[in-house]
C-alpha cells in the first residue's frame, strides 16, 4: 500500500516509521510548496497534487488547515480518508461546534461574531468571562482572546476586527469560560467497517497554550463518557482513521473543547505505552486493515521538546526514556521532538519523571518540574 499524507511534518514522519513494518509506504505532500517529499528525509520525490494522487492508493492528512480546493481535488479522486467534512470541521470552529451539537456531544455555550453588534450579543448570550477564538487558522492557543470583564471589550474588539478583516470568511467564536479541573483527551480509531477502538484517556498539561506533558490515566467513569462522545462524533462523520477529542473535565463531567481529525500530540505516548501506536492504527484504518489493540502495556508520559535541538546525553541512558526527534530546524517554541517516559507501574513512572526533572532545564520543561515537585511534597 502507498499512502499520501497532506502535510510533511512530524506526524507524517511518525506515520512513515509506523507503516514500514506493514509494508505501508508514505509520501508527504507539502501543501504550501506543492512538493511531494519523503517524510523522513524530506528528499524531493516530485511535484504537484494530481501527480501525487495518481501514485498512491490512499490519501490522508496530518493537519486540518488545508485549503478547500486541495481537499476537493482529493475528495474527487475517491481516495481520501478520514473524510473531507471532518478535516473542514477541524479547521473551522463554526463547523466544529455545529458538528458537536449535531452529534449530541456536550460543549461550551457559544456565539459566532462577525460584527461589533454580534460581539454585544455574544456578551449577553455567553456571559463574561469568555474565551474568543478565531474560527479559522487557530492552533497552539494562537488567535485567542480572553474577555474578563466588559470594560476590556473595546480594546479586544479592535484586535478581533483586524483579525476578521485579514481573512475572507473569518469570524470569531465566543465561548463561555469553562472552569475546568483538568484537560483530558481521547484518541481512538474507527475502521472502515465501523469498528471503534479507543486508547485510555490522557491528561494534558499546557504551558503558554502549548501541550507540554501528556500521560495516560485510569479513569473508568470519564473513559465511558469520552468513548460515548467519541463514537457519536465519529459515526456522524462516517469517520475512518484516528480521531482525537479534547475535553475539559469539570467535576467529573466532560465537555468537548475541540476535535482533531488526525493523529494527535496527546497520543504520542502510545508509541511506547500501547500495544499498537496511534500512527499504525491510523494507517491500518485508512488502508482497510483490522485495527490493532489499543491496550495500555506500560505506564507512559509524553513530554514535548519545545524550541530545543539537543538534550543531555544522560537522558538516553535513563531507564524507560525514549527520545523522538522530528529532524526540524530549531525555532523558538517549535515542537522539535518528544520524550516518552515509561514505567512498569505508576510509582516507577513517577520516580523516573522526578529523575528526569533533575537533568532537564527547568525553564524549558516547566511541566516536568511541576510534576516532580508535586510528587516530592
Ligand atoms: P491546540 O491546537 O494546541 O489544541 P488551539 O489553539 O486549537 O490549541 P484550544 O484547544 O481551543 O486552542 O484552546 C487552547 C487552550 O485554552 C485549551 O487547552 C484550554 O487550556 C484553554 N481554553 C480554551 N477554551 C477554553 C474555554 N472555553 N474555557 C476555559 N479555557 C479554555
Ligand atoms: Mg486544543
Amino acid at each position: 500500500m502507498h499512502v499520501l499524507v497532506l502535510g510533511a511534518g512530524q506526524l507524517a514522519r511518525m506515520m512513515s516509521l509506523a507503516g514500514a513494518p506493514l509494508n505501508i509506504q508514505i509520501s508527504a505532500y507539502d501543501v504550501a510548496s506543492g512538493n511531494i517529499v519523503h517524510p523522513l528525509t524530506q528528499h524531493l520525490l516530485g511535484h504537484g497534487l494530481e501527480n501525487a494522487i495518481e501514485q498512491v492508493d490512499v490519501i490522508t492528512a496530518e493537519f486540518e488547515h488545508i485549503p478547500h480546493d486541495v481537499l476537493d481535488v482529493c475528495e474527487a479522486s475517491g481516495k481520501f480518508l478520514p473524510s473531507t467534512q471532518a478535516i473542514k470541521a477541524g479547521g473551522d470552529r463554526r463547523l466544529e461546534k455545529a458538528l458537536l451539537d449535531n452529534a449530541g456531544a456536550r460543549n461550551a455555550n457559544y456565539y459566532v461574531i462577525e460584527t461589533r453588534e454580534d460581539f454585544s450579543r455574544a456578551i449577553e448570550h455567553v456571559g463574561v468571562p469568555m474565551v474568543l477564538k478565531s474560527a479559522l487558522g487557530g492552533y497552539d492557543g494562537k488567535g485567542q482572546w480572553r474577555l474578563k470583564d466588559a470594560t476590556q471589550a473595546e480594546a479586544i474588539w479592535k484586535e478581533m476586527a483586524e483579525c476578521i478583516a485579514a481573512t475572507p470568511t473569518q469570524a470569531i467564536v465566543a465561548e463561555e469560560f469553562v472552569p475546568f479541573n483538568r484537560e483530558v483527551s481521547l484518541v481512538g480509531a474507527r475502521a472502515k467497517d465501523g469498528h471503534v477502538e479507543v486508547y485510555p484517556l490522557a491528561e494534558n498539561v499546557h504551558t503558554n497554550g502549548v501541550l507540554s506533558l501528556s500521560s495516560a490515566i485510569d479513569a473508568p467513569e470519564l473513559q465511558a463518557q469520552a468513548k460515548q462522545m467519541f463514537t457519536a462524533v465519529a459515526e456522524s462523520l462516517d469517520y475512518v482513521g484516528v480521531l482525537a477529542l479534547e475535553f475539559f473535565d469539570v467535576d467529573g463531567q466532560l465537555l468537548v473543547n475541540e476535535i482533531a481529525p488526525r493523529v494527535h500530540n496527546s497520543g504520542h505516548w502510545t508509541q511506547q505505552g500501547s500495544e499498537t501506536c496511534q500512527f499504525e492504527n491510523h494507517l491500518r484504518a485508512v488502508c482497510g486493515l483490522p485495527l490493532g489493540s489499543t491496550k495500555l502495556v506500560r505506564e507512559t508520559a509524553m513530554i514535548n521538546i519545545l524550541g530545543e535541538e539537543s538534550l543531555p546525553e544522560s537522558v538516553l541512558a535513563m531507564a524507560g526514556c525514549h527520545i523522538h526527534w522530528y529532524g526540524k530546524e530549531k525555532r523558538t517554541g517549535r515542537k522539535m521532538g518528544h520524550i516518552n517516559v515509561c514505567g512498569d507501574y505508576s510509582g516507577e513512572l513517577q520516580r523516573r519523571l522526578c529523575a528526569l526533572a533533575k537533568v532537564l532545564d527547568a525553564d524549558v520543561f516547566p511541566a516536568v518540574q511541576a510534576f516532580a515537585s508535586k510528587w516530592r511534597d
